[in-house]
């Protein structure tokens, strides 16, 4: 009778040396990615160099393809889609799994620069959930392209390097800040106030900080003021990742949503043996702020790419898209919360994920009574018990947070609107959006363990 309780237990314990070794090698290339995959722009690319080093080819170029074919499909440099072809009916259905690319960070406007108090600054406007206080008096890197109409494309990665000027947002003194502090935390920061600051020489000629800065930008970029109209700039914070605590065993970073399991994901891709379904791993853009748009999960372009993939294994059907969809498993790998020892009010103990538990299952998300909530059925979730458990896969079965409190949603509900059983499966993180946020190396590689097992699964759900 020893095995009638669940007995949840920190993931550590059962790991010997040698483990230990293999989890802090992976996530020491995870962090190293983590720097350099800072946007969408820059994570498709790295996606991308992954992928041809491992034998993917963009799958226009390919006029059949047959099992074992490892493809993929860029999508505007801002989303992959990668496959590879299993040995079975690919109408029979796919092995998916989703993570996003985008995370949390300021935008810059149309119009950004100005000059106030004799100092030059940008304007911003916001992407995704973030709390605005957590973004002032932290440096600040600038990354993104800026686009000539003739469509010459400057690449502009500022704040970096150990050797670059690094940008701020700067915030009251305590000493005047009386007003500020009595305002709710939500108001204490206006949007209209995250404004970067950037100069303050002014030019020789019309004493203009601004002119100067512009003057500098023409200088080293080639760029005019009304160049920032065609751009896209994204102020992300300049901090490295690290790994964090005295015995390292979690890591701290800007972007881990959803880049852990975007990482997790094209790591277990690139290791996964060939299988019966094929499989499909999803790079998507745009998921913070609703996945709307052509780069984001609701436009027809992954369609498009399931398309292809049908016709050129001679399988394109009246209905074999929707076939395809209605016999297809999904894993949607998104970030979860960890339980934060100095807010534990918002979770509910028994309902919540432990740092360092293992890889963590939502059977369901949404808010409040569960509006919004893609919700795995419990066959579903058995047949993802199984492949985890027949793998000795360390896992735990979570919720968000307290039922009243609030909510999320991933890209999970848009696949499953399409027929696909998709359940939301990746690594908790704790201060999730905010610029430094904290995983455990375990369920890194947890995510990586499972992701794989998921690819290679060969069995049906049972309904
Ligand atoms: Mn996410
Ligand atoms: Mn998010």
């Amino acid at each position: 009778m020893e095995n009638i309780v669940n007995k949840k237990e920190c993931g550590w314990k059962s790991v010997d040396e040698s483990r230990k070794q293999e989890i802090f090698h992976f996530c020491n290339e995870y962090i190293e990615f983590l720097n350099c995959a800072k946007t969408e722009r820059e994570t498709t690319k790295i996606v991308i160099e992954y992928l041809e080093k491992n034998g993917f080819r963009p799958v226009e170029a390919m006029t059949t393809l047959s099992i074992g074919d490892r493809i993929y499909y860029n999508n505007r440099g801002k989303s992959v889609f990668a496959a590879e072809i299993g040995s079975g009916d690919i109408t029979d259905g796919l092995n998916i799994i989703g993570a996003h690319i985008d995370s949390p960070r300021l935008d810059l406007k149309p119009n950004p620069i100005y000059e106030d108090v004799h100092l030059s600054l940008l304007k911003t406007h916001y992407y995704g959930g973030i709390k605005k206080y957590q973004w002032t008096t932290i440096p600040l890197a600038i990354h993104g392209i800026i686009v000539k109409p003739n469509g010459e494309k400057v690449d502009i990665n500022i704040g970096e390097d150990e050797n670059d000027p690094i940008f701020t947002i700067t915030d009251i003194l305590p000493h005047l800040a009386q007003n500020q502090n009595n305002k709710k935390l939500s108001e204490a920061i206006d949007g209209e106030s995250l404004n970067i600051l950037i100069g303050s020489i002014p030019d020789a000629e019309k004493n203009s900080v601004k002119e100067n800065i512009l003057y500098l930008l023409n200088q080293k970029y080639g760029i005019r003021e009304v160049d920032f109209y065609s751009s896209e700039l994204e102020i992300v914070p300049a901090f490295k990742a690290r790994s964090l605590g005295f015995d390292e065993s979690m890591v701290a970073s800007y972007g881990q949503d959803d880049r852990v399991c975007a990482y997790a994901l094209l790591k277990a891709l690139l290791a996964s043996n060939n299988s019966l379904y094929t499989k499909v791993a999803i790079f998507a853009d745009k998921e913070e702020i609703g996945s709307r748009g052509n780069t984001g999960m609701y436009s027809d372009v992954f369609d498009y790419f399931i398309n292809m993939l049908l016709d050129r294994t001679n399988r394109n059907f009246s209905g074999a898209l929707t076939k395809t969809y209605c016999n297809s498993r999904m894993l949607s790998a998104d970030v979860g919360t960890g339980i934060d020892p100095n807010y534990q009010e918002v979770s509910e103990k028994n309902n919540s994920s432990f740092i360092g538990f293992g890889v963590e299952l939502n059977k369901y998300t949404g808010s409040r009574g569960k509006s919004g909530a893609s919700d795995a059925s419990a066959e579903f979730v058995a047949f993802i018990r199984n492949i985890f458990e027949s793998h000795n896969i360390k896992y735990q079965v979570s919720e968000l947070g307290k039922v009243d409190i609030g909510g999320g949603g991933t890209i999970a509900y848009i696949l499953a609107e399409k027929g696909v059983d998709v359940i939301d499966c990746g690594v908790p993180v704790i201060s999730m959006h905010s610029p430094y946020e904290v995983t455990s190396k375990y369920d890194i590689y947890s995510a990586y363990d499972a992701y794989t097992a998921f690819l290679e699964n060969s069995e049906k759900v049972k309904y």
